[in-house]
């Protein structure tokens, strides 16, 4: 038995941001018929889905603390990525948001940690074995202060200098978190 193996009783996750990394940035996004989905989504889901990750995703959704959506029509939107992933074999074990406005000064709103101490306490997330996609340098930051390898989508933000890989695509993500693979 490999015995750095045994210890490690937590699970392999990657989280995910939602707006910009699985589906297309839409500004104030409160509409679920303007989901678009990345090009590579399923592909790049598939191919870490055989390597043995467990997903989950954990987006900052201001729009409810401005007035502009419900949290149902969050959960809305939410559906719709679980509908449109669900035939290819796809499934989040957890959708965490934070409805707050980010002046609110929560402790739920990325890059604070509070949703993915969650996701260790609920779903036995190992942050050593998981790694954190998103777009957006508060993505980087939450991840690397959980703990995990931060990857960072091309969007519409600069380069995170707490990336750990930068990539223009999730199916380049997808690959790199591969390699790495113990
Ligand atoms: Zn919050």
């Amino acid at each position: 038995m490999n015995s750095k193996r045994a210890y490690k009783l937590g699970k392999a996750f990657v989280l995910f941001d939602r707006d910009g990394t699985l589906i297309d940035h839409v500004h104030h996004l409160a509409d679920p018929d303007l989901v678009q989905f990345k090009p590579d989504l399923q592909t790049s889901l598939q191919a870490l889905a055989k390597g043995g990750y467990r997903f989950g995703i954990i987006t900052n959704q201001s729009v409810v603390g401005r007035g502009l959506a419900t949290e149902n029509v969050i959960k809305k939107i939410n559906d719709r990525v679980n509908d449109f992933l669900i035939p290819f074999g796809i499934v989040f074990d957890f959708i965490y948001f934070c409805p707050h406005l980010p002046s609110a000064g929560c402790d739920c709103r990325k890059p604070a940690v509070s949703l993915g101490l969650k996701a260790v306490a609920e779903h036995q997330l190992d942050p050593s074995q998981s790694f954190m996609i998103g777009d957006q340098e508060s993505d980087m930051v939450f991840g690397r202060n959980l703990g995990c390898s931060t990857i960072q989508v091309k969007g519409n933000a600069q380069k995170s200098l707490f990336a750990d890989y930068y990539s223009d695509t999730l199916e380049n993500a997808a690959k790199w978190i591969l390699t790495k693979k113990e």
